[in-house]
């Protein structure tokens, strides 16, 4: 039996504080119920708050434990009420997504049945692909670079090839690995090749990347007809990767189409570490009442587990990130359960309780 993972735990601020608990809770029963060992839980501080009372925050005793863990796990941080001195906003997930070199944002879109989205076609019922977004450079690396005078301002756009290597590499590994669960084995570039010289070189460098991998079928999207498509007829895509900035866009799309933010997880990995977060942010609009969807929170929990399950080989950590699938499937399946964000009634406590109760021990 492998030896229990060490988990770095940042609830953040908000309705972080909310849905982290149940979580892990729910993270430690299903890795008991697959007969694994328990996660050891480092809890850590970062965030708005802790800013608040330390004056920092990310403080170094929270970055080191990140370093040093197997994974981590983060529910949400900030809160506009609090800001530096400059007046910017607390947003230390990303200062760690550049610290930790989180190259890639892995946002999945599958959608839970008996949740339903917007798409009236009954194929938008099962849907099933994943967006990689380069989380490093393009545009966002002109963050801080950007020019402006009376009349002019500029951006910068910044593509690399090890950046774009990178991140095509580990999209293709990832088809590679769906393939082999049962998928089509396709990835899409989404780029404006046909406008842009950065993106054609963002193209090139996928095409010998891909190289690698002849069993992957390569497609190819514009990123507006993506979209368009996205809509449409999302059904066609396997796996997407993309830059940064369209990947921003994008990946909201996507949880758009599967019922909203408290839907939708996320993971950002790099070479040395992983953190996994739904995709919404603090939410203060709600936090304190109870209304939160830990949904989101609990898929990225089950997008971690597997992630140390493919890491280490570790069939144990798999069978319990499909233990948390199934069961939050099995929750929503009749269709009775639906959140505040959508429009029902069920909060934290009622959603918890509902996937709990469905968890297979
Ligand atoms: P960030 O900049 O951190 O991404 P944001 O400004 O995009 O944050 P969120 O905090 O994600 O905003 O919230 C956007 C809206 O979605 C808010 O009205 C919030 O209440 C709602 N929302 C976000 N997450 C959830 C959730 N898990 N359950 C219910 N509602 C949510
Ligand atoms: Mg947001």
């Amino acid at each position: 039996m492998p030896s229990p993972y060490e988990i770095a735990i940042l609830p953040g601020d908000g309705i972080g504080t909310e849905i982290t608990k149940p979580c892990v809770e729910l993270l430690q029963r299903a890795v008991t119920a697959a007969g694994a060992q328990p996660l050891r839980e480092i809890w850590l501080e970062a965030g708005a708050a802790t800013y608040q009372k330390t004056g920092e925050s990310l403080p170094e005793a929270t970055v080191t434990a990140c370093r040093s863990a197997d994974a981590i796990l983060l529910a949400a941080m900030g809160d506009p009420a609090v800001r530096y001195p400059d007046g910017t906003e607390i947003i230390p997930q990303i200062e760690l997504r550049f610290i930790l070199g989180l190259y890639a944002g892995v946002r999945p879109v599958r959608s839970i049945p008996g949740v339903g989205g917007p798409l009236k076609d009954p194929r938008g019922d099962a849907l099933n692909f994943v967006l990689i977004r380069e989380s490093t450079e393009g545009l966002f690396a002109s963050v801080g670079k950007g020019t402006r005078s009376e009349n002019e301002a500029t951006d910068t756009q910044l593509i690399t090839r090890e950046g774009t290597r990178r991140v095509s590499d580990f999209a293709f590994r990832l088809a590679q690995r769906r393939k082999a669960k049962g998928h089509v084995g396709e990835l899409t570039c989404v780029d404006k090749a046909n406008v842009f010289k950065s993106m054609a070189f963002f193209r090139d460098v996928f095409d010998e990347t891909s190289r690698a991998y002849p069993e992957i079928r390569r497609r190819y999207g514009y990123v507006d007809a993506v979209a368009l498509e996205m809509v449409k007829r999302p059904w066609i895509y396997d796996v997407m990767v993309t830059e940064n900035m369209y990947g921003d866009i994008l990946s909201d799309l996507g949880a758009g189409l599967i019922g909203g933010l408290g839907m939708a997880p996320s993971a950002d990995i790099g070479d040395d570490h992983a953190v996994f977060q739904p995709c919404h942010g603090s939410a203060p609009d709600i936090a304190g009442s109870g209304k939160a969807n830990p949904t989101a929170m609990f898929l990225s929990g089950a997008m971690m587990l597997e992630w140390l399950a493919d890491e280490h080989d570790d069939p144990l950590a798999g069978k319990a990130a499909q233990l948390v699938v199934d069961a939050v499937d099995a929750a929503y399946a009749d269709g009775s359960l639906v959140s505040t964000e959508r429009g029902g009634t069920a909060g934290v406590a009622e959603i918890t309780q509902a996937v709990n109760a469905a968890l297979k021990v």
